[in-house]
């Protein structure tokens, strides 16, 4: 018993420099919870660049809101049918992925989407009438959103567009928090706001894991995945919700009617860039176990964990063990 407290508070006492050398900080932003883990061999220098990424992330949040009246998003929404809105190089290239997202995936994703999401309030248990989402859904359309590259403006052709960027912009926040990890020599990194996760190198010699949590229960995850230097997102359906009458009410909807999707609990996408992964497993959500996997099988670099409305999961091709079989009978000996 002594030996063994013993090799216990060697291993604690070897291990404690090492373990020192990870710095976390864990805050609010962009309405969720935000997690920053860095290594360096520096104290200061991770301290640093973690408060560097906490103020990137808030600007953003400061620029694409939809919560905040004085945001850049917000100024679009109220001025861009009347005019053109000046914007920044960013909110350009943010709008630009989510049109081209919107374009690959025949408007499944849409940031347009907010006119008929602006009726609901998950917090208050609020949800349309049929003859609201009528009409809100007559404003969805992506093709109303004009981009002028050269002025930097936006301009919307419909006086009803209005847009949201929740299912891309905290992936553009992520990608933007290890780029500053990055720039400052930080090797080994993992950022998490909400669903979307970064992560920059391996985790010194291992691989991070990277559990994807059972959509209905509160702890436990369903598969767990060692990764590196990727981007990993999941969409689910237990995010935001309320249920009234049987019915799930939730945060991810379909542009053609406006309602919370039915077929799905859970959508994760591993792609190189959190922008990208993070729109993904808002479109595959919307497009469903199908015609979802195609589109993921058809791109090039990208995979997707499914667990559809059944519990069942589904995985894209690159994440698929062939026959079944770990090892063929040669690598067995
Ligand atoms: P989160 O990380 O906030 O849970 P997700 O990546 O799962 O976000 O995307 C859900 C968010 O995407 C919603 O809260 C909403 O802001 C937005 N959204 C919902 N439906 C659509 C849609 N069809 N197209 C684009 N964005 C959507
Ligand atoms: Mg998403």
């Amino acid at each position: 018993m002594q030996a063994l407290v013993m090799t216990v508070l060697n291993l604690c006492c070897l291990c404690s420099p090492v373990l020192a050398q990870w710095h976390t900080q864990k805050a609010s932003i962009m309405g969720t919870n935000v997690s920053v883990e860095v290594w360096s061999e520096e104290a200061s220098t991770a301290q640093q660049a973690i408060e560097a990424v906490i103020a990137e992330l808030k600007r953003i949040d400061r620029q694409m809101s939809p919560y905040r009246p004085e945001s850049l998003l917000s100024r679009v929404n109220a001025g861009a049918y009347e005019r053109a809105v000046p914007v920044s190089s960013e909110f350009l290239q943010v709008l630009r992925k989510a049109l081209a997202i919107s374009h690959l995936s025949q408007g499944a994703f849409d940031v347009t989407f907010a006119s008929a999401g602006n009726l609901y309030d998950y917090h208050k248990k609020i949800r349309p009438q049929p003859e609201q989402l009528t009409t809100a859904v007559a404003d969805i359309d992506y093709q109303a959103i004009k981009l002028d590259d050269a002025q930097a403006q936006v301009r919307f052709t419909r006086p009803g567009t209005r847009i949201d960027l929740g299912g891309i912009a905290k992936g553009y926040a992520v990608d933007r928090a290890i780029e500053i990890l990055r720039q400052r020599g930080i090797r080994h990194a993992a950022v998490t706001a909400g669903g979307d996760t970064r992560l920059l190198g391996d985790k010194r010699g291992q691989p991070w894991w990277i559990g994807i949590r059972h959509p209905r229960r509160d702890a436990g995850w369903v598969v767990s995945l060692p990764l590196e230097q990727t981007a990993v997102s999941t969409s689910g359906d237990y995010e935001r919700y309320f249920i009234e009458e049987g019915q799930r009410y939730h945060h991810i909807l379909k542009p053609d009617t406006g309602q919370s999707v039915q077929s799905m609990m859970s959508v994760t996408v591993l792609a190189e860039q959190s922008m990208e992964a993070d729109a993904l497993s808002t479109t595959v959500f919307v497009l469903g176990v199908e015609q979802g996997l195609a589109l993921i099988n058809r791109l090039e670099g990208i995979d997707a964990v499914l667990i559809d409305s059944q519990g069942k999961v589904h995985y894209s091709q690159g994440l698929q063990v062939p026959n079944g079989h770990l090892f063929d009978e040669k690598e067995k000996l």
